[in-house]
């Protein structure tokens, strides 16, 4: 493991770029949506995060080391045009692959930590996010550890073919010997949270939590629509709709994550 400190973040609060809110398309600085947490200050919606800034969020100042920062998917398979995929979403995020690890203290409390990066190909999960996120439940079953982590993401890489299905599998052996040694897991789905991350470690946690207004589900609305024929409601996979149907533990807002998981975390304690 790196003893290095996180990576400098993004200068998101000295940005001039426009961006649009993802939700009500209003046009804002980034500056400003960083200010809010990522949350529309004209909305209320909820923006994707950056990783680095949940980290800065979620952990107590400085307590971050992050695992495995060096790791890069290569194109395992000759996927057509996925090195130059791979280029552009390094470019984009700033990141090597589609999920940060480390450990860090949340409110004091020793944590092992995984948050996916949706500008990383929409976090899609290939073996470099299953190889990062299965040793991190490795280490933290070694060292008797809670894990919380942060899914976002569009579901298995595709460009990865079959390897990406095997991380399913993998991840999810992990996070059971993790659990079977009495570890504590919290997952928190933000918006995006579909496919084989929904169909394996994003269920998987002892507390499962989510962002207000987060899409949380396997295929999408369109596909079952078609193939069962149903017509189904507008709030289909949305984390409320998914609160009240068993699916999550709860529903926290940003503001108060850190203080929930803390708390979680302080319960929890071994
Ligand atoms: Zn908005």
């Amino acid at each position: 493991m790196s003893d290095m400190k996180h990576k400098e973040l993004p200068d998101y609060l000295g940005s001039t770029l426009t961006v649009k809110c993802e939700k009500c398309k209003e046009e804002l600085s980034e500056r400003e949506l960083a200010e809010h947490g990522f949350i529309c200050p004209r909305c209320g919606g909820y923006n994707r995060m950056p990783a680095r800034m949940r980290l800065a969020m979620l952990c107590d100042e400085d307590t971050f080391r992050e695992m495995n920062e060096c790791v890069e998917s290569e194109n395992l398979i000759s996927f057509p045009d996925y090195d130059e995929k791979l280029a552009a979403a390094k470019a984009k995020s700033g990141e090597r692959d589609g999920v940060v690890c480390g450990t860090a203290r949340i409110c004091g409390n020793p944590v092992c930590l995984f948050v996916m990066e949706s500008k990383f190909m929409m976090g899609s999960m290939g073996t470099v996010v299953g190889d990062k996120i299965a040793a991190l439940f490795e280490y933290a079953a070694k060292h008797s550890l809670p894990v919380v982590g942060y899914t976002v993401s569009g579901g298995a890489r595709m460009q990865e073919g079959m390897l990406s299905l095997w991380q399913m599998a993998k991840v999810s052996g992990a996070v059971k010997k993790h659990s079977n040694a009495g570890n504590f897991y919290l997952v928190c789905c933000t918006d995006p949270t579909t496919g084989g991350v929904t169909a394996s470690y994003a269920m998987l946690g002892d507390v499962i939590i989510a962002e207000p207004g987060a899409l949380v589900g396997f295929a999408g609305k369109r596909v079952i629509e078609q193939v069962t024929g149903v017509k189904l409601p507008a709030s289909f996979q949305s984390a409320e709709f998914q609160l009240g149907n068993g699916f999550l533990d709860d529903i926290v807002p940003r503001e108060e994550q850190r203080g929930y998981i803390g708390h979680l975390l302080a319960i929890h304690r071994k």
